[in-house]
């Protein structure tokens, strides 16, 4: 962090400030200029709050030169975080493709889906058993009924299995059903889930929240990490922005914005970003062209009849189109596709 004074501060107002740093333990390197004083302030400075300082008399700006989240930056570790699920490697060469229904919803809709992503290349089966809907009279997903059925079509089809974790006390009884504990956009910022998940061995999918800045994105996989829990999976889902064409706006640059700050992978899911399943293949392509690392797209065997999100669940077919495409995209941005 670098503490800018003001133009011709005081002295006393200078060495009010590296007072009150090394108070709170922090080397000051003190740079005097013609007219104007600089400090660098050495140490973990991930719990100062920059505003404390610019309060201070005499302070013009204070600008934090190093991240406030570590385990999960790039310079805290430089080579990539592969998570391996299943056999599959996400975050490695390969780029892995999740796919299945919004909701699980019987064992008919399920295993249909889970038959077709599969032999069109999926290699996770996704689909929500706890459903965090806006209207409280929505379905709400069918529970550990509908976990026990996502395991079966895993098994049957050869698919690794992703869902959604929405409290601490479904975590446990989740675990044998799931390879990937999925946080959702609305729960980014639920510290103590975040934490909990923390605690258990197994990959986690972070999506980013609707209006979460990276930093906030990258803070909140820190809780994961700093649990001891390092198999973190990002993934853009669409942030909230001004624009009402799509149910939000896939914010594209953050997939290179993430590979040059952390470490760890970063999937899309374009189905969720666009809300509408006729932009949900120009998403996926352009996601992998800028370097995602997986897609996780939801795919329904009847999308209008589906219970939750049938206007952005792809048909099968559809699928099949999408995953013959990647497979020109994959290889020309030197990536495989599994
Ligand atoms: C989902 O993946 O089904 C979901 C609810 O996504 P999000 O948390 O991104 O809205
Ligand atoms: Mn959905």
């Amino acid at each position: 962090m670098v503490i800018v004074m003001q133009k011709n501060a005081e002295e006393a107002k200078v060495e009010h400030v590296v007072a009150e740093l090394s108070r709170r333990g922090f080397d000051v390197h003190r740079s005097t200029g013609a007219d104007q004083t600089v400090l660098g302030v050495v140490g973990d400075v991930t719990t100062l709050d920059p505003r404390e300082f610019e309060l201070l008399d005499g302070v013009q700006e204070v600008v934090r030169i190093s991240e406030p989240y570590k385990l999960s930056s790039r310079t805290f570790r430089p080579q990539n975080t592969i998570v391996n699920v299943n056999g599959c490697s996400i975050g490695g060469k390969d780029v892995i493709v999740m796919a299945g229904p919004c909701t699980i919803e019987n064992e008919s809709q399920l295993f249909e889906t889970a038959r077709a992503v599969a032999r069109a290349g999926a290699k996770v089966l996704r689909g929500g058993a706890y459903k965090p809907r806006t209207s409280p009279y929505a379905f709400q997903g069918m529970g550990i009924e509908g976990l026990k059925l996502l395991r079966a079509a895993g098994k049957e089809f050869g698919l690794a299995t992703v869902s959604e974790v929405m409290e601490i006390s479904q975590i446990e009884p989740m675990l044998e059903y799931v390879d990937i504990l999925q946080i959702g956009a609305r729960n980014m910022q639920n510290f103590n889930l975040l934490a909990a998940v923390g605690q258990v061995r197994k990959p986690v999918l972070l999506k980013r929240g609707m209006s979460a800045t990276i930093q906030e994105w990258l803070l909140a996989s820190e809780y994961i990490m700093a649990g001891g829990n390092r198999d973190v999976i990002l993934c853009e889902r669409g942030i909230r922005t001004f624009e009402t064409s799509t149910r939000n706006t896939l914010d594209i640059s953050a997939i290179p914005v993430i590979h040059k700050l952390s470490h760890l992978p970063i999937i899309a899911d374009p189905s969720h970003a666009s809300g509408r399943r006729d932009k949900v293949m120009p998403l996926a392509r352009a996601s992998v062209a800028a370097g995602a690392d997986g897609l996780l797209i939801e795919v329904h065997n009847d999308p209008d009849k589906a219970l939750c999100d049938g206007p952005q669940s792809l048909y099968p077919d559809q699928f099949v189109e999408l995953m013959d495409e990647l497979r020109i995209i994959v290889p020309a941005v030197r990536r495989t596709l599994p």
